[in-house]
């Protein structure tokens, strides 16, 4: 029998996204699927995706506008299913958008229904929101309308890096954001992505962005990457022309994530002590881990907290206790017993109620 490929025209993108049915949650058994944790490192949740597409076009992945572009559904829409979820009886939902504030007048609004609503419901922000358009209003609203953790990108903080990137973060505006945050609700777990190595970059950036990270003090978690060069990106363009090779690119595909690539054109002896430096005194700082920790336990259970340190140190977290030795710290230290119960979280099934029309739609990227 000969299989022909046929190779279809590409599709118009979805643009009135409000128009799809939603899923049918009842029809997956979430009893057995609840054993795995998500991208959140939390189980016992439910996915939701309000947007489509990237807002941004940014240098790490654009070489001919390849997203799509950014669509989203409205506020009634998003609520709706939230609503039903909670009638299902899910009280945690991970949001999977690229940057789900990116109208911050529609993340306000949403959060006021779920509050007008009275839902009591846990909202986890993994993929990540945008930092500098937050402000004390959305941060206020996002964590009474039940926020538990939020991850923001800082990349780099030099602004010509920043326009280089073509991300254009307002750093002064994420700072200020990051500091109310930290200091107003210390139990919303802040996680922060920096990056390290970018074609161009001086010495005094790349400390730049790490003095910005140590001004923060108690962010519970922060993580400093090695910039990766990705073939056909418009991030390759810039590299080529900065005295990167197409063989140093290609070589350092295959490089494991902690080693510095032949592409990082910085000093290796000066990032390698710029990385000491942060992992030292910044992750592996007692007073600061003492502190966070103490916030973590009002809202993850131990399993949860150990999942989460294993996603920063893969090798040396096998339990609680190895936590808690980072820190210097014994169990009894430790309140254990403000750690939520899982029974709080878990589905009580069977309770269908289904939606109005069953999805059967499998991208979620278009
Ligand atoms: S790298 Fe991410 S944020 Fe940047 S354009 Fe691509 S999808 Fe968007």
């Amino acid at each position: 029998m000969t299989k022909e490929i046929i190779i279809t025209k590409r599709e118009e993108q979805i643009s009135n996204l409000d128009m799809l049915p939603r899923w049918d949650r009842s029809l997956i058994n979430y009893e057995k699927y609840h054993r795995f944790v998500g991208q959140s490192g939390i189980r016992y949740e439910m996915t939701v995706q309000a947007t489509r597409g990237c807002p941004f076009r940014c240098f790490y992945c654009d070489v001919q506008h390849i997203t799509p572009f950014h669509r989203r559904r409205s506020v009634e829409s998003v609520f709706d299913e939230v609503k039903y979820l909670y009638d299902i009886g899910v009280r945690r939902s991970e949001f999977i958008d690229d940057a789900f504030n990116v109208n911050i007048k529609e993340f306000k609004a949403f959060f006021r229904k779920v509050i007008e609503a009275k839902l009591d419901m846990s909202f986890y922000f993994q993929s990540g929101l945008r930092g500098d358009l937050l402000d004390e209003e959305a941060v206020d609203l996002m964590v009474a309308g039940g926020a538990k953790s939020v991850n923001l990108s800082l990349e780099s903080a030099s602004p010509r890096l920043q326009k280089l990137m073509g991300k254009n973060l307002k750093i002064d505006k994420l700072y200020k954001n990051l500091q109310y945050i930290v200091n107003t609700y210390p139990n919303l777990i802040v996680g922060l992505n920096a990056m390290h190595g970018f074609p161009t970059e001086t010495e005094e950036e790349a400390k730049a962005t790490v003095d910005f990270i140590f001004d923060i003090k108690w962010l519970h978690f922060a993580q400093l990457h090695n910039v990766r060069i990705f073939p056909n990106s418009r991030l390759e363009a810039v590299a080529l022309e900065n005295g990167v090779t197409k063989e140093e690119i290609e070589r350092s595909l295959t490089l494991p994530y902690h080693m510095i690539p032949e592409t990082i054109k910085l000093d290796h002896e000066f990032s390698r002590r710029l990385r000491l430096h942060f992992v030292h005194d910044y992750v592996l700082n007692k007073e600061r881990l003492r502190y966070v920790l103490d916030k973590e336990f009002n809202v993850m259970n131990e399993e949860e907290l150990k999942f989460k340190y294993q996603t920063i140190f893969p090798t040396r977290i096998n339990t609680i206790d190895d936590i808690l030795r980072l820190a210097k710290l014994k169990r009894e230290d430790m309140d254990f017993s403000k750690m939520p119960k899982m029974d709080d979280f878990k589905i009580k099934y069977p309770k269908r109620i289904p939606p109005p029309k069953i999805y059967s739609a499998f991208c979620l990227s278009i």
